[in-house]
């Protein structure tokens, strides 16, 4: 049974059209169940009633063509109950409903299963028979189970107006106007452009094992593949031929050799006829190969490994039929992709970069945080998106909501306009407030400092009147390198934040590398990266690493009067501070033997484990602040990970629990006297702003491009109301309550305008 399911969805996947992967389906369907008829029924959402879409046994004339009305029929009965029904003699049920198009009066036996996605009920699988027989309950059980894989093929076909489109005479072509994807809002702001879609670079390491029965079809593909990679390679060397020495050139024909069929392709076929897909063997021989090389002693021979790699990813890309990086780019760039990663950014001039559309990932995605950081809109999670249609297509992103707009038209386009120049003159308006400081209307005094790191953007953070750094996040010149960045490379770099920054304070947090974000080069694959090997665990079990860096940063604070603190991420016991500490302590003393005068840093912890918040007191008491991580901390409380879509609207950092470890981690700090700040995202929020000043964090650190707004709210608001709200707050149930009162709350106290309000 696990077979066929496998293929019938493998098939029902790669069909060219939904049409086709219908008719696909209901073939296959009623192959392996034996059956006389099987059938697909379709809600139409505009009228609520069940199109009737495909069908192998019953009218073909009639597909396309006839629809259910709600409540009409016993496919209907399957839709209003959703949950299968099984009966030996339909034509006796109180609910059967005779249509003559149809033709299905000669079938008595019938079992109905409804295709569910997210709770709504998108369509109905029939399969009916003629002489009176009850299906089994194995026959049941395998058609819920593939209605419920069908479910996320439906709802794109219906998100995509691929449904619509099956409706005949419809002249729908292509995508819609003014069509609406929703995702998860990544970075507020709206912005329109045109969409570049970009695909990740291919991945050896990520092609699955699979089997082909089509050996004939692989083998073509492979030839094709390595023929354009040959064309390549020969047109790269004809390229070099006047500047390369010959020994140099010589090792392009090294290339076309290797893909010789009696080298790497010969080999690779020959798994392809043993019944392994191309891209799978081209990657079991790759890394045999790769092995054999790595294990030679001559230093050159060893090198050789990595030109196989190479030209396997060659070869993979074209097997992927991903031929080129993008290299052109509009003025007007929404870049949109299956997952944008940070490092994808860093290709497009920034100017370039209007808005981004990941259909992974959410908003707490590192790739969202940094989209925050440039102040471009950026819409996370947008799982139905039909991205392979979209290069080239206008957009509309509303990062405030969460939405995408395709083809919009021109009522659209000048709603959204209007928006967007009304953001524009409150900022303009926010800008005179640089130089005023972050106090409440009642005389107290907040610290709203910002994260760095993931763009490097000082002047930025600058210019919008930071007064400090809270989380420096030294990721990003690890993931820029190929190799562990030196002491010195490190040290240049931290230098010019604290020289920009002297003698406010810098907070440095050690790699925090692990979870969602990797080192090319320091692979680490887990099952449960986020509970895995990460932050500090790392560091830790590599004080060579940990050590370079620490050095650097007390280094690059030499000679000046930088307020250089350090801060750990991810702890979640107190040996991992005291051990983090005492190298700290060395490194310190090494730097000092040098020679160098250097002040001794602060040393913090995040707290973004709940063990952490449970032991907040014990920590408070070993180092000088405390930072809150709430971006990790909501996603441990929660269980919900940060970057999975389909869970991401569990994703509530104003959930009550999450609320209450906030304040009792303040709490904590408070009764130790020691320094508390938040660095999670909930800190540039307007909400999130005013209930934790009213839990009484002293600093709010903040993506730069959330900073002007909090201190609009910080200055119009009296610290007595924000703890007249948290009080309120604390007694509610859910997160739904809280959001709306704290929305509710900001418009009556006249700060409606930093929360959006212009939904529908
Ligand atoms: C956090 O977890 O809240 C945090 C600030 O760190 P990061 O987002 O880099 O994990
Ligand atoms: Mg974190």
């Amino acid at each position: 049974m696990l077979t066929t399911l496998r293929r019938i969805i493998q098939d029902v996947s790669a069909a060219p059209t939904f049409r086709e992967a219908l008719e696909l389906l209901v073939h296959d369907v009623r192959e392996s169940l034996g059956t006389e008829v099987c059938s697909v029924y379709l809600r139409n959402i505009d009228t609520d009633g069940f199109l009737f879409a495909s069908t192998e046994g019953l009218n073909t004339d009639a597909v396309g063509k006839l629809s259910l009305g709600p409540h009409e029929g016993l496919v209907t009965l399957v839709a209003d109950r959703a949950e299968p029904i099984n009966l030996e003699d339909a034509t006796h049920h109180p609910r059967y409903h005779f249509i003559p198009e149809i033709g299905e009066e000669p079938f008595n036996a019938f079992l109905g299963v409804p295709v569910i996605h997210h709770r709504q009920v998108l369509g109905v699988l029939v399969v009916q028979q003629r002489e009176q027989r009850r299906f089994d309950e194995s026959e049941e059980a395998f058609l819920v189970t593939l209605s419920a894989q069908l479910a996320s093929i439906v709802a794109h076909a219906e998100a995509t107006g691929d449904i619509a489109k099956l409706i005949e005479h419809s002249a729908l072509e292509g995508l819609r106007r003014d069509t609406m994807f929703p995702g998860v809002p990544g970075a507020p702001g709206i912005s329109m452009g045109t969409a570049v879609v970009v695909h990740p670079a291919a991945n050896l390491d990520a092609v699955p094992e699979r089997t082909t029965d089509d050996v004939f079809t692989e083998l073509s593909v492979l030839d094709r593949a390595i023929n354009s990679v040959r064309r390549d390679i020969k047109h790269i060397s004809e390229q070099f031929a006047q500047s390369l020495p010959a020994e140099e050139l010589a090792l392009f024909d090294v290339y076309l050799h290797m893909l010789d069929d009696n080298a790497l392709a010969g080999e690779i076929r020959e798994r392809i006829h043993g019944g392994q897909w191309a891209q799978g063997a081209l990657r079991q021989v790759i890394r045999k190969h790769e092995r054999s090389f790595e294990a030679m002693e001559d230093p050159y021979l060893r090198e050789r490994s990595t030109d196989v790699r190479d030209l396997g990813l060659r070869v993979l890309a074209y097997l992927q039929d991903i031929r080129t990086k993008k290299t052109y780019f509009p003025d007007d760039t929404i870049l949109v992709g299956d997952e944008i990663t940070p490092s994808m950014l860093t290709n497009i001039p920034r100017e370039k970069l209007k808005g981004i559309v990941s259909v992974r990932g959410s908003s707490n995605s590192h790739v969202a945080i940094l989209a925050r950081a440039l102040d471009v809109p950026a819409v996370m999670g947008a799982v139905d998106l039909p991205i392979l249609e979209l290069d080239d297509v206008a957009l509309i992103v509303d990062g405030f909501y969460g939405e995408i707009f395709t083809n919009p038209s021109p009522a659209k386009t000048d709603h959204y306009q209007h928006l967007i120049d009304e953001e524009a003159e409150f900022a303009e308006e926010l800008e005179e407030l640089r130089e005023l400081p972050p106090v409440t209307m009642d005389g107290t005094r907040l610290a709203l400092w910002v994260n760095i790191g993931l763009t490097g953007d000082i002047s930025r953070s600058l210019d919008r009147g930071a007064e400090g750094i809270g989380l420096f996040r030294t990721e990003m010149p690890f993931m820029e390198k190929d190799r562990f960045p030196s002491e010195e490379e490190q040290r240049k770099i931290y230098r010019a934040h604290l020289e920009a920054f002297s003698p406010r304070p810098v907070t440095m947090r050690t790699l925090d590398v692990g979870g969602d974000k990797s080192l090319s080069y320091f692979p680490i694959a887990e099952d449960n990266p986020f509970l895995g090997w990460r932050g500090i665990r790392v560091t830790l079990d590599h004080p060579e690493i940990f050590m370079v860096q620490a050095r650097a940063m007390l280094k690059a604070n030499a000679g000046l009067d930088g307020d250089l603190r350090i801060m750990l991420p991810m702890i979640s016991s107190l040996s991992e501070v005291e051990e983090a500490k005492a190298l700290v302590e060395r490194a310190y003393v090494e730097v000092i033997e040098e020679g160098l005068v250097v002040r001794q840093p602060l040393v913090g912890v995040m707290v973004e484990v709940p063990a952490a918040v449970y032991q907040a007191r014990q920590l408070a008491r070993m180092v000088d602040f405390l930072a809150v991580g709430s971006n990790d901390l909501t996603q441990y409380m929660l269980a919900v990970d940060r970057n999975n879509p389909r869970v991401a609207e569990l994703y509530k950092e104003t959930h009550p629990a999450v609320l209450n470890a906030l304040r009792e981690v303040a709490k904590a700090a408070h009764a130790e006297d020691t320094y508390v700040g938040i660095c999670g995202e909930l800190a540039g929020t307007p909400q999130g702003a005013v209930l934790l000043m009213a839990m009484g964090y002293h600093v709010l650190s903040m993506n730069a491009a959330n900073l002007p707004k909090v201190k609009w709210i910080v200055r119009n608001i009296k610290l007595s109301d924000a703890r007249r709200m948290l009080a309120r707050v604390l007694r509610m149930d859910t997160a739904e309550e809280i959001e709306d009162f704290m929305m509710r709350q900001l418009v009556d106290a006249g700060l409606g305008r930093v929360v959006p309000s212009h939904h529908h």
